[in-house]
Order: structure tokens, then sequence, then C-alpha cells
């Protein structure tokens, strides 16, 4: 498939020819999964350098993820045979470059770092303690969401400048609510460090474009050709920089899928693309309808998921492939059965001469990833985490790792990590205290603090509690079964309720996915259950040192494989809870996780396998099959095993009564009211069952009642 200069024309059907030599004015392609969006897109940047002799420093060529962006500039070389690819990025990627030449424009130091999620967690974290806010009365996610509204409108661009420091100190002085003092508090510590967090660079880069004229025409005629992958997820602040950076040549070129937006919950918008036509003028729109991506049995399975969901435009992907093999789906009883029988299919595969690379694990949230990374271990099956850290590599993981070596061992480098975690004011100073006297004395750290607690500075601080905790442990925890001991912990000590108070829900589900790791180690290791040999099998997964395979089996959430394509993929954690995610709570958000496992399926080129686990020990809300298995039509997906029918009874009515209460009908029917049937006529709703999702009505031409799933049509007329 290798396309070189000479023959790269020659590989497009001719819409795509049509999309890639319509060079000028505005352009759009809407097109399902894996009908050659991007290929478009790229192809019509090389035909741009090749053809046209555009050279690569003014087309600008936007996609969503950096994954998604490297994999692109690789193709793209290959095409034009140039090392430079110029602006071939994120929005956000693009924003660094145009803020490193530019951010001068409001005197903000051009050495700037660009801050990540840990970052701007330590600034919060500040910002809380020097003015005594907690995060009981106010969570970090909270203060998150007011800092990235009031960017959004621009609030913080006065003060960044070095002129605007007097004004920012005056009015955090001045501030009364919290809401303020913490968006003040925060602009002063990022700017004690000069660090940019994401909405600084897009809404900075978009203010210079806004204001400064002579800054503005120089990126506008430097961007001849504008081109957007995945334009069905531009948020507002990114369409207006699309918009503004394409105003001077007005060559827009936007592609994307209505049935893959997933970004809503962050501000996308998807009348951006739907729109286009009305908002630019002499648009052209090329459909494409032919997938070359994938079997007609994968896309007999993801067309048939998708078409559940009631907001969008009717239409079905065409298979260019010759046929497969079904999708396979697994139900297992544990999720370390599920991970285990991936596994076995990952080798067995290989055995038979697939490669590691061909492979995929997707997930919707990162925990489910644990046991799958534990399996994986231990077959020696080697594999790159491509979002988020691996699981024993959290912070909140090694955390409590650390508490749990510090009543056994007590080593320095457990007390470091724990002493001020949650924060009990024991800073820098105090700890070169610490550590001078166990220096002096030879000791550990831990035994320095027990000598000198009732140093006055010492006194002060949380350290006699946190050592009272863990002399406690010291004592006991030799009685206590493991699972009581970790749930203890993570009590006493404060963390849990620290994670808690900042609204840290992912930390808080991975710590939830670390408790129940201890129970199934508990329930597996026999007699060796003890602390010390918990922590002495833990460390294989902990010091997991792997030496860089070449070949390596991806893992990611869905939102990181958007665009991208594997031969093998296997969708796991499809349960209620998880995917579709237990914090769903209207229809919009339901349809948006439905087009997630739509993007997830339609990332399969041979073969897709799509599994779930009960997980014994799970919140409960976490054991059903999800509704998205369900959903597929029974004829064109393979079922490993049948389903225990009680399970299927008991999912069928929990996600009834979930829907019926997240997806209220247009109608509102309730107990009393007259309703009209297609077939059984004239009747009377005489009941609600909402544990089993239905309606219980007495037809008048019936002699007994009936029992009809809540959302079946009915038509009221009266009471
Ligand atoms: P997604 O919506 O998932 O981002 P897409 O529409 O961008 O998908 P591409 O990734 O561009 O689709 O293409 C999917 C696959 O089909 C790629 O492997 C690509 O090389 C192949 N392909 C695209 N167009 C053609 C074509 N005309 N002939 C043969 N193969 C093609
Ligand atoms: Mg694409």
């Amino acid at each position: 498939r290798m396309e070189d200069k000479e023959n790269y024309l020659s590989t497009l059907n001719e819409r795509q020819l049509d999309a890639v030599t319509t060079t000028e004015g505005y352009v759009r392609i809407i097109a399902g999964a894996g009908t050659g969006k991007t290929k478009a897109l790229t192809h019509r940047y090389a035909y741009l350098v090749n053809e046209l002799g555009i050279s690569t420093s003014n087309i600008l060529c936007v996609t969503f993820t950096n994954k998604a962006a490297r994999e692109m500039s690789k193709r793209i070389r290959q095409m034009i045979g140039d090392s430079d690819t110029g602006y071939i990025c994120t929005f956000h990627g693009f924003c660094v470059k145009l803020l490193r030449e530019d951010i001068h424009a409001i005197n903000f130091p051009q050495n700037f770092v660009v801050m990540d999620d840990e970052d701007t967690e330590e600034i919060l974290k500040t910002v809380y303690e020097n003015a005594h806010i907690q995060s009981r009365t106010y969570t970090f996610d909270s203060a998150r969401d007011h800092i990235t509204a009031l960017k959004s409108q621009m609030l913080h661009i006065p003060y960044l400048a070095e002129i605007g420091n007097e004004k920012l100190l005056a009015d955090y002085e001045k501030a009364e609510k919290v809401e303020d003092k913490v968006f003040l508090g925060y602009l002063y510590e990022q700017k004690k460090v000069y660090g940019l967090d994401y909405d600084d660079l897009i809404t900075i880069a978009l203010y210079i474009l806004q204001t400064d004229e002579t800054k503005r025409i120089k990126w506008q005629e430097r961007m001849m050709y504008v081109m957007v992958d995945e334009f069905q997820d531009v948020s507002n602040s990114q369409y207006a920089l699309a918009e503004i950076l394409s105003g001077y040549h007005r060559n827009l070129f936007i592609v994307g899928d209505p049935d893959q937006t997933i970004y809503t919950w962050r501000g996308a918008q998807i009348e951006y693309i739907l729109e286009f036509d009305e908002t630019h003028e002499n648009t052209r729109t090329i459909f494409l309808d032919m997938n070359y991506r994938s079997t007609p049995e994968i896309l007999a399975v993801s067309n048939s998921l998708i078409e559940k969901n009631k907001k969008r435009l009717p239409h079905r992907l065409e298979a260019y492939k010759e046929s497969g093999r079904r999708p396979i789906y697994i139900h297992s009883r544990t999720t370390g059965d599920e991970a285990q029988w991936m596994t076995s299919e990952i080798q067995r595969l290989v055995s038979e001469g697939a490669s590691y690379n061909e492979m995929a694990v997707l997930y919707r949230s990162h925990f489910v990833s644990r046991n799958i990374e534990e399996s994986f271990i231990k077959a020696k099956i080697p594999y790159t985490l491509y979002s988020g850290m691996e699981f024993y590599k959290r912070k909140e993981i090694k955390d409590v790792l650390a508490y749990l070596r510090m009543i056994v061992y007590s080593d320095d480098l457990s007390f470091r990590r724990v002493i001020n975690e949650p924060k009990r004011n024991f800073g820098k100073k105090r700890m070169a205290l610490v550590k001078a006297y166990a220096e002096s004395h030879r000791c550990s750290l831990y035994n320095g603090l027990l000598d000198i607690l009732e140093d006055k500075t010492i006194k002060s601080t949380g350290a006699a509690a946190f050592v009272d905790t863990i002399e406690a442990f010291k004592k006991t925890y030799k009685e206590k079964s493991l699972s009581d001991l970790v749930t203890e912990v993570l009590d006493q000590t404060g963390y849990e309720a620290m994670l808690r108070q900042s609204g840290e829900q992912e930390r808080l589900d991975n710590l939830a996915e670390f408790k129940q790791s201890v129970d199934e180690y508990e329930k597996t290791s026999g007699e060796e259950n003890t602390l010390e040999e918990y922590l002495q099998s833990i460390a294989l997964y902990t010091n997991n040192d792997r030496e860089k395979d070449k070949e390596t089996v991806s893992m990611m959430t869905v939102h990181t494989a958007k665009g991208l394509e594997f031969p093998y993929v296997f969708v796991c954690g499809m349960n209620e809870g998880i995917f579709p995610s237990k914090h769903v709570d209207t229809e919009e958000r339901l349809e948006e996780e439905r087009r997630m496992a739509y993007v997830a399926f339609t990332r399969a080129e041979k073969a897709l396998y799509i599994s779930d686990a009960e997980g014994l020990n799970y919140d409960e809300s976490f054991r059903y099959p999800s509704r998205f298995i369900f959903n597929i039509d029974r004829d064109v997906i393979d079922y490993a095993h049948d389903l225990p029918k009680r399970l299927v009874d008991d999912a069928m009515s929990y996600i009834a009564a979930n829907e019926s209460r997240i997806c209220p009908s247009d109608t509102e029917l309730s107990v009393g009211d007259r309703v009209m049937h297609k077939v059984f006529g004239e009747g009377t709703i005489t009941a609600m069952r909402t544990d089993i999702g239905c309606y219980v009505i007495k037809f008048d031409k019936m002699a007994t009642e009936r029992n009809l799933k809540i959302g079946t049509a009915l038509e009221k007329f009266g009471r």
C-alpha cells in the first residue's frame, strides 16, 4: 500500500479525486466511517504540493489527536518526499506554534511552558491552600469548569501580561466570592511559572488574531489552504480559529461524520458541519459512501447499532471488502476471565501468523485496562498504552501501595510519597529537618520523624496523626484481611476523602478498581495472602520495566482511537455503567455514548470482538451486559455462548428502567391514561412497572392485562 509521488492519485475513487482536485473555495466532505475522508485529505495535501507547487509552510492541516497527526505527517511525507511538513498538527499544537512566534503581542514571555492536567492540579492545590479554601466546599472540578468558562470569555487576558500584575494582585485581595478568588489565584500562580493551560493556548491565539491586525494578516496570508479533519467535533473556539485563519484566502476544506461526534460534552457543535453550506458561500459538498476499511460483517454490526439512535440522518455504510468472519460477542463471569479469554485469543491469532501491531484493545474508561494489563504481563504479550498511564503507574495507585509499604517497611521512598498526601502541612522545610536528623542519626526518615515529633515546627503539622495511624496499623494489620486493610487505610489516612472532596471521579474509579484487584488476589492466592506476600507479588506489575518491543498490542480509550484503524479490534468492558457510562443522565448523552461505541466498532478491519464481564464484586450497576450489545440485531453477531436467561431478564429490566428515567417519552403517559395501540386497540393504563420497564394495560377488547415495554408507540387520547 506504499504510495509514492508517482502513483498516489490512482488509488482514489472518483469522488475522492473530485475532493482532492477541488482546491479553491469552501469544500465539505460528509461521510461515514472508513469511507476515505482522511485519505482524501492527505492526498489533497500532496496534490497541493506536488501538482500546484504550494509550499508546505502555507498549508494548515488539523487533526484531532497527536497520534493521528503523527500518522498523517508520515503518510504525507511518503507522497511528497519532503521531511518538512509544516503545519500538520492538532489545534492545540498549532496554537503552540503561533504563540511561540507571537505571544509577545500580549507581553507574555516566549519561553512559556505548556501545563498538563497534573500541573494545573498542583496549581489548584496551592491556590486552595493559600486562600484557605476547602475543596469540600468548592471542588477542583467545579473550579476547572469555572476557569474554563471565564477564559472562554477572554477574562484572563488583561491579567496575563506583565502590566497586569498589579491589577491582578489588587483584584485578588478584593475578591470575595470563592470562584473569583480561585480564578485570580490560579492566574497568579500560572504566571509565576510562565505556564499556559490548554484553554489558554486556544483562547490567547484567538485573541491575538482577533485584536492584532498585523499579526492576523500575517497568519491569514500564510495559511493559503486550511484543512480540518474530524470537523464534527470542533468546539466554538476551534471553529473560530479555522474561520479566522482561512478568512483571507478563503480556502477551507473540512471533513467529518455526524455519527462520530463524541465531544459534545466538551462543547463540540454538530451544527458547524451540518450548516457549513449555509454559513459559507458556494460550498461544494461531497458525499462518500463506500467503506474501504471493514468487512461487510463488521459494518452490519456497526450499522445495526447506530440505527438505534433517534437523532441522526439515516444512511448505511456499504462494504467494499470481501466477506469475513462475523463479529463475536463473549460474556464472562469475571473481569479476570474476560482478560484471560482475550489473552488466549491474541495468542491464537499470533500463532496463525498475525502480528501484535495489528491488534487493538479499546475501552470506554481507563480503569478497565487493569485486568488486561495484568493478564498480558503474565502471558508476556507486549502492549503499549496510548491513553493514560499504565494502571500500576498511576499516582493514586502508587500512593495506596506506598501506604501499605509504610505499614510493613516504612521505607524512605514510600514515606516521601505519602507524608504530605493528603496535605498535612508537611512541606519542603519540614522534610529537610527530618532528613537532616535522619542523616546524622543514620536512621530512616520515618524513624527520624518519630524521634523529633515533639519539635515545635513538627508539632504544628499533621505528622503526629500520620504516625498514630501508621503505628496503629503496624500493630493490627496481621489480624485483618487484605481487603479490609486496604479499605481502612484509604479511610483512616484521609486519602479517599481527599479525592472525594476535590471531586476526582476518575481517581476514585481507579481506587475502586484497585480494591477489586485486592479482592481477586485474596481469592486466588490461598494461604499466601499476607500483606508482605501481596507487596512482593505486586512488584511484578509495578517494577514492570518491559523492554520496548517494536511490535505491541495497542491499548487505548475510544476517544484516542478516533480516526485510527486496526485489523483486529477488541472492545472490552461493554457493561452497563461502564459503556454507556453510569454518569449518563440524558438521552443526548446516551446517544453520544452509542456513537462512541460506533466509533469503536468501525475501527476494525478484519475482526471485531466485543466482551463484557459480570465482575463479581463490582458495583452492582456494572453487572449487566451493555444495552449496546442488545442493540445489535441478533442475526448479525455470533455469541460465543448463550447468555443465562436470568441475566438477560434482569439486564433488560434494569435497562428499561434506566431508559424510562433518562429518556422521558414524548407523551409522558401515566396510570389512568386512555391509549390507542395499533394492534390491540383502545385501553387504559392500570400500572407502571418501572422495575421491568413496562406499562400494564387493560385493553378493552382483551380479557387479561398486557405488559408493554415503556417506549412502545401508544397514542394517548384521554383519561
Ligand atoms: P474515519 O471516519 O474512521 O476517520 P475515514 O473516512 O477517514 O474514516 P480513512 O481512514 O481515510 O477513512 O480510510 C479508511 C481505509 O480505507 C484506509 O485504510 C484507506 O487507506 C482505505 N481507503 C480509502 N479510500 C480508498 C480507496 N479509494 N481505495 C482503496 N482503499 C481506500
Ligand atoms: Mg478519518
